[in-house]
């Protein structure tokens, strides 16, 4: 645990730091390391004379020079390790320098550079950030739970590796996506980075080229599966649940089946949430409510393809049908409202190994077919790709569309851009400007299905209510309120610009707070208002006075 503490004066809200650690260790220790910003007080007080060039600077001065050493790399990926160094070394700055420059770093920071960054991890490793739980540590788990950081836990964001934004099985070097997650958690929804924990469970790899490679930093044996991986799962959760009992679990980029099947399990039992399944449908779902206003249109009308049929196709279809139900459908119809295709084609009742989740939205007819037979065939009105298959909205698919439908609304939401199922600009030349899109990948001018607008948002009113669950009903209110901070107009974007990610997570925690109330499962007394729960949490980037102990 660190040795420090963090104290707060209720009254004026006033904030003071006490610690132990004195000189190079106080400048080694990222979370209260100021660098040149050390006041004289400080560095007579904190052993910290004569280690530190004798000017005293501000927080602003030492962003001007971080910013200009930042513009001098050249490429993304350095981009990306200079920011996580500066992470590693001076966290107030960090946050302060990423908040600043928010859009131009968000990307840099998170998808599409942090996928380069997950593929070269051994390569480029440095210095270690957060847990690693290795399979064959199962039954240290708490012991390693004990060895964290910061004492007090408000979030985790876990992962396997197992499927890593479009790149798949990334084994340990999966641990950057953690990190960069709840670096958005705090630049967007000022979730304190005190209270954050990334963690990796490191179960081998099947990607053949880590485990040839020698510099491999994880487990070299092929993944674990069946009982003995769920085992270790119910080991971490239940840990979890006896060391951290009110701390929000964030699973992220856990394979296919895994994800839903971990889900499902522990969604009842504790405050948890999947971004890939849950965080994405948000957005989408959103982005299509808001496309339903342009066009002047409603939901149930439409006939919805997804290609795609894994962790965020189906979990999008889900949403979609929690939406038309609250519209007033009945469920069965709007599950008919839908068509999903996988690597075998049209997904129907007689498709070989159909997934439990994918079973509602089986046709009766149509068997494999490709996704250009479907179009011809269904006619949707919305496509949506979640196949990682870039190039796979072809130009037959997309004029197609575009000869029976005056607004084709198409979001190819694949990363990173590579994968993309189509580029804007061609989706718009193949359909003379009349295509509504949404993408994965960041794209000029274009409204992005980011995460960073719903899970920060989410993450924020779960922690501000003290939420025991995340219901169905919670993620709804979440939709509607980040639907409410996209501007209106007949050719505006779908989704509000990333430059007001931080104005939308906090619309969106309000949703969840009251949501949360409404269903009988917030931990707030009654008489404190939704905006004095986030405001007690609101974490902000400065210095705070460090005071010898
Ligand atoms: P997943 O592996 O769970 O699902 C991908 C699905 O695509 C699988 O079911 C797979 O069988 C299917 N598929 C593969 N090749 C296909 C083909 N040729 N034809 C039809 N289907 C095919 O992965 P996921 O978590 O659902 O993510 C899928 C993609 O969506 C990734 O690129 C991911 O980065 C992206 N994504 C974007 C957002 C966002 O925009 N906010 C959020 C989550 C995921």
């Amino acid at each position: 645990m660190l040795k420090y503490e963090l104290y707060r004066n209720p009254n004026t809200g006033e904030e003071w730091i006490e610690t132990a650690l004195r000189g190079k260790e106080l400048l080694t220790t990222y979370l209260l390391n100021k660098g040149t910003a050390f006041t004289q007080q400080e560095r007579d007080e904190l052993g910290l004379l004569g280690k530190l060039p004798a000017r005293i600077e501000t927080l602003e001065e030492q962003i001007k020079r971080a910013y200009r050493q930042y513009r001098k790399y050249k490429s993304d990926l350095q981009k990306h390790i200079y920011l996580n160094n500066l992470h590693d070394k001076n966290e107030i700055l960090f946050y302060k320098l990423v908040n600043e420059h928010l859009v131009e770093m968000i990307p840099i920071i998170y998808t599409p550079v942090v996928g380069k960054a997950v593929q070269q991890f051994s390569r480029e490793f440095r210095q270690p950030r957060g847990l690693y739980i290795a399979f064959q540590d199962q039954d240290k788990i708490e012991l390693i739970l004990e060895n964290r950081t910061h004492p007090e836990v408000s979030i985790i964001v876990v992962t396997d590796g197992e499927r890593v934004l479009g790149i798949g099985d990334q084994g340990v070097g999966a641990i950057n996506i953690p990190i960069a997650k709840l670096m958005l958690y705090t630049m967007c929804g000022g979730i304190n980075p005190y209270h954050t924990l990334p963690i990796v469970l490191d179960v081998g790899t099947n990607n053949e080229k880590l485990l040839k490679d020698p510099l491999y930093l994880g487990c070299r044996h092929p993944r674990i599966k069946g009982k003995e991986y769920d085992q270790f799962i119910e080991k971490f959760v239940r840990a979890i649940q006896k060391h951290m009992p009110n701390t929000f679990l964030h699973w992220e980029d856990f394979g296919r089946d895994n994800a839903r099947r971990i889900l499902e399990r522990y969604r009842k039992q504790l405050c948890t949430f999947n971004d890939d399944m849950q965080g994405t449908s948000v957005v989408t779902t959103s982005a299509l409510l808001t496309a339903m206003e342009r066009v002047g249109t409603e939901l149930l009308s439409q006939r919805i393809v997804i290609f795609g049929a894994g962790t965020a196709g189906v979990g999008i279809a889900d949403n979609i049908v929690e939406a038309m139900v609250h519209q007033g459908a009945d469920r069965k119809h709007a599950e008919q409202k839908i068509w999903l295709i996988d690597r075998l084609g049209l997904l129907t009742k007689d498709t070989p190994d159909l997934l439990p989740f994918q079973l509602p939205y089986a046709h009766d007819t149509g068997r494999g077919m490709s996704l250009e037979q479907v179009v011809l065939e269904v006619k949707p009105t919305v496509l949506i790709g979640c196949s990682a298959v870039g190039g796979a909205f072809t130009e037959q698919i997309v004029r197609k569309m575009a000869s029976y439908t005056s607004r084709p609304i198409i979001f190819p939401l694949s990363n990173p851009t590579a994968q993309s199922e189509a580029i804007p600009a061609q989706l718009l030349a193949w359909t003379e400007n009349r295509a509504l899109i949404a993408t994965g990948s960041p794209f000029e001018g274009v409204a992005q299905c980011n995460n960073a607008f719903s899970f920060p948002g989410v993450g924020l009113g779960l922690i501000a209510a003290r939420a025991r669950y995340l219901t169905d009903n919670m993620l709804w209110s979440a939709c509607l309120a980040l639907s409410g901070c996209t501007p209106k107009g007949a050719n505006g974007p779908l989704l509000p610009p990333l430059s007001e990610a931080r104005e939308v997570a906090y619309r969106v925690a309000l949703a969840i707070i009251e949501s949360a109330r409404k269903e009988g499962i917030a931990g707030i007394k009654d008489n404190i208002s939704a905006e004095e729960a986030i405001k007690n949490v609101l974490w902000e980037p400065y210095y705070r006075p460090i005071r010898a102990k």
